[in-house]
């Protein structure tokens, strides 16, 4: 794919393999429908294109946290037709009628919000479908066990008066990255026990729902009526330890390059970048990567003495090689240590990160996983980090 003149930097969201890692979950939990998770801007993939793709992938259910994401899915065009679509992170104050009203799926994560959905649903002159979320121990947000059966009696009373009707009953895993954690079963429990308070008080929900990616992988039992895939949608393994995504047959959706903007030559004892954390050790070539922390590059992936640097994957064939950031990240740009011998030249394209099962494995082109562990961080992060600044092109 050429690169356009005049971009420096881009982000390649390959939407087949959104797709193909929807179906790909869908496999692993045949038995349950698939809410493919596109909160923060599609994990920084862009929300629209990966929900369309996602959709076509068998996914029937969005998830979004904020409710103006869920809103933006209405206006963007997925309609009630296309998509369920589900909001669980509302502040006091949140649009519950407009919600109600683009039909999107609510989720009720604490006592009040019961109140103002109601009223929001009465304003609007349809239920309001909600979602009783759950806190089976993950320690966030979420109705706890103490309140659970008094929401429970008001949304049976509010459903028999048509004001709302439970749509589901979902909870998050605090450790489903774990496989084997003694929290994952008693969270499983609490989570049975909540759907049992619900049936008792004559509701029927259409769904329980409580597995992210790691649970989606891992752990059938897990999966109930409905799963909530995120990271993995977008080709990453949620931990490094479960494998890589190629073991999950999950590929990288994002691919994040740039172009060199310099290629020069220094001496042997050069200092690098800011506080030169990073010298030269002989006469060599650098070359400048003119993407920075503003752009989500993390500054934590700083090297030479800082650490082992974020991995770029640099020239073609023989000459591919993955090199690691030479001093600090900048706010827009970072220094690669070419070597001598370097032929690349100013316009060359360097990939950061993109579709690969890692060079802990190999490979010459890095994942975002590798840029985690030279973050100190988890790909999340890696992903959703990365800035508007860089064009995303949706092939
Ligand atoms: N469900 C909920 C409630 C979430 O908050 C998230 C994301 O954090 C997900 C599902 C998706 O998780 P993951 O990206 O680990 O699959």
């Amino acid at each position: 794919l050429p690169f356009a003149a005049e971009a420096s930097a881009r982000a390649v969201v390959d939407l087949v393999a959104v797709r193909d890692n929807v179906r790909t979950l869908g496999g692993y939990a045949s038995g349950a429908a698939v809410m493919a998770v596109v909160k923060a801007d599609g994990y920084g993939h862009g929300m629209l294109p990966v929900a369309r793709a996602a959709l076509a992938g068998g996914a029937t259910w969005l998830g979004t946290a904020v409710p103006a994401e869920a809103l933006a899915l209405r206006a963007g065009g997925v309609t009630p037709d296309h998509a369920r679509v589900l909001t669980w992170l509302c502040a006091p104050g949140a649009p519950f009628e407009r919600l109600v009203a683009a039909q999107v799926d609510v989720g009720v994560a604490a006592p009040w919000a019961l109140d103002e959905v109601v009223a929001a649903a009465r304003a609007a002159g349809r239920p309001a479908r909600v979602h009783l979320k759950v806190d089976t121990g993950l320690g966030r947000n979420g109705i706890t066990p103490a309140d659970l059966p008094d929401v429970v009696r008001r949304a049976a009373a509010l459903e028999a008066a048509g004001d709302v009707r439970v749509v589901g009953v979902m909870s998050h895993l605090a450790c489903a990255d774990e496989p084997g954690h003694p929290s994952i079963a008693l969270q499983a429990r609490a989570f049975d026990d909540a759907v049992s308070t619900v049936e008792a008080a004559g509701l029927a929900p259409e769904v329980r729902h409580l597995a992210n990616s790691a649970a989606v992988l891992t752990d059938p039992r897990l999966h109930y009526d409905l799963v909530r895939p995120g990271i993995s949608v977008y080709g990453h393994s949620p931990a490094p330890e479960l494998g890589a995504p190629g073991d999950f047959g999950l590929r990288g959706a994002m691919t994040l390059q740039a172009r060199l903007v310099t290629v020069k030559d220094v001496p042997a004892g050069h200092g690098v970048s800011y506080g030169h954390r990073y010298t030269t050790t002989q006469d060599t070539r650098l070359g400048v990567v003119p993407l920075g922390y503003a752009d989500g590059i993390q500054r934590h992936a700083s090297g030479g003495e800082l650490g082992v640097g974020g991995p770029v994957g640099v020239g073609r064939g023989s000459a591919a090689r993955v090199l690691r950031v030479a001093g600090r990240v900048c706010m827009d740009q970072f220094v690669l240590d070419l070597g001598p011998a370097a032929t690349e030249r100013p316009g060359d394209v360097v990939t950061l990160f993109g579709e690969s099962d890692g060079v802990a494995r190999g490979a010459l082109v890095p994942n975002a996983t590798d840029w985690a562990q030279a973050a100190g961080t988890i790909s999340y992060e890696i992903v959703t980090g990365i800035g508007s600044r860089v064009p995303r092109v949706h092939v």
